[in-house]
């Protein structure tokens, strides 16, 4: 089988953690499949590089960026040591070693710059935030190389990628797939490559990245490009689940999902996949697995094409807490041609995404869900834009949340909905606002914040979700 494997910031957390991933990928190796490797930065390295970044712009203070480099290059060098098995003096250690030391000296010179600029652009906060995959795929390189395999390091750009300029949320260009291909393709077993994932080079040349947790993406990416088999997301949670089981301690984990499942979940703050990043896997119809480092011997879940009727119509219920609802009403509004759009135009000129919409068929008032961060800014747009007449009243509340759930057996299966609100009713849960796409491949609804746990318990509860078949 031919596999891209990624493994997120989490699993290859230090040293011992990035041992244990080049043992899981040996074994995998030695069981015959040929493998591609794509590895996020160590831990958080990311959410710090950026956050030095951002202070070096503010404060220009150049000590600080020696402490947080200082800091790197013992977290780096340890985990070499650890990840290794051995002490800093044998050869393989020292050669990375070097490396590590010349990103980070590369790393530090441009957070300098930044300092005494006292500017932060696009382009080099996507060149500073590069530097912690750049350091992350040597080391789990040379870590295979000691446990037997013959593995040598790429960035995203050196693997074939090549993206728009979009500094930050980058897309692949349609050659990336031929590229990559051709530099990354010829697999044969006992030769791993370990790719940087998250960043790329865009065409003139300068670097650029796949937006955050975009390491899945480079691992998509490059399964599409080399016609995997299977691509393999390892990360720090078991699975897809039918729920989070902080809220609910029964959730399991979904055994398989359909890519128009998965897609719909992330949309409902599910944070396990992001739409973006299984593109190109579903573009190629290639399965993706998701898989717990920390627990390799379960089979995670797997998301697929298609996926044969199952008994369970809904999979999972989930919610997003940081939004806000805003009520758009007024008679005036009542068959009166335009209204719609110009809420929605007033809303995309200030910035604000909408993640809900529900409007009665009386047509006198417009409900609608955006995020949270943003219901100031929505709110005096649509004031702005109808002054005088047709909209009387703006009104909002911040106390809300928002259930989906989620399944695709749910199209054209009557009475999923009467059990949804029966369900809430009999748990004294009133439903605030509520919508369903004609996809039909979810429900989601609007109740007040300080319900919304008990709501997800009631649904998981109606739906039998822990009982899943497994
Ligand atoms: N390191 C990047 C981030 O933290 C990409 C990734 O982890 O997938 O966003
Ligand atoms: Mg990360």
């Amino acid at each position: 089988m031919k596999t891209v494997m990624k493994f997120g910031g989490t699993s290859v957390g230090d040293g011992t953690r990035i041992k244990h991933v080049a043992r899981l990928i040996k074994a995998h190796v030695d069981a015959g499949h040929n493998t591609v490797v794509v590895t996020s930065a160590i831990g958080d390295t990311t959410d710090l590089l950026l956050d030095t970044a951002r202070k070096a712009s503010t404060s220009g203070n150049p000590d600080n960026i020696k402490k947080i480099i200082a800091e790197l290059r013992t977290t780096h060098h340890k985990a070499i040591r650890d990840a290794f098995n051995s002490t800093i003096e044998t050869s393989s250690a020292i050669e990375v070693i070097k490396e590590i030391n010349s990103r980070l000296e590369e790393v530090e010179k441009a957070l300098i710059g930044i300092c005494y600029l006292g500017e932060l652009t696009a382009r080099s906060v996507d060149f500073i935030s590069s530097f912690g995959e750049r350091l992350a795929a040597p080391i789990l390189s040379g870590a295979l190389r000691t446990v037997g395999l013959n593995s040598k390091s790429f960035t995203g750009d050196e693997a074939g990628i090549v993206t728009t300029k979009d500094y930050g949320n980058a897309l692949p260009l349609e050659r990336t797939y031929s590229q990559v291909k051709e530099r990354l393709g010829h697999l044969v077993e006992d030769w791993v490559p370990v790719v940087s994932g998250f960043i790329a080079r865009c065409e003139d040349d300068t670097v650029t990245t796949l937006g955050r947790g975009g390491s899945d993406f480079t691992a998509s990416i490059i399964g599409a490009a080399i016609g995997a088999d299977e691509i393999w997301l390892w990360k720090d949670v078991p699975g897809i689940m039918t729920a989070d089981p902080g809220v609910v301690p029964v959730a399991r984990t979904l055994p398989t999902i359909s890519y128009i499942e998965a897609m719909e979940m992330s949309y409902f703050g599910a944070k396990v996949l992001h739409p973006r990043a299984i593109e190109p896997a579903i573009r190629h119809g290639i399965p993706v697995r998701v898989k717990n480092t920390f627990q390799p011997e379960s089979e995670g879940t797997l998301v697929v094409g298609e996926e044969e009727k199952r008994r369970d119509v809904v999979k999972a219920v989930s919610v997003i807490n940081d939004v806000a609802l805003i009520n758009v009403s007024g008679a005036g509004m009542i068959g009166h041609i335009g209204v719609a759009a110009r809420i929605f135009t007033a809303l995309a000129e200030a910035g604000v995404n909408i993640m809900m919409i529900s409007q009665g068929s009386s047509e006198a008032n417009i409900s609608l869900v955006v995020d949270d961060k943003h219901l100031d800014s929505a709110v005096r747009a649509i004031q702005t834009d109808f002054k005088n007449g047709i909209v009387r009243d703006i009104t909002s509340d911040e106390k809300i949340s928002v259930i989906g759930i989620v399944g695709s057996g749910m199209a054209g299966v009557p009475g999923v909905a009467g059990r949804t609100f029966n369900a809430l009713g009999r748990a004294h849960i009133n439903v605030i606002m509520i919508s369903q796409g004609s996809s039909q491949h979810n429900i989601s609804f609007a109740v007040a914040k300080d319900q919304s746990h008990d709501a997800v318990r009631a649904l998981h509860r109606e739906f039998e979700l822990d009982k899943i078949k497994i």
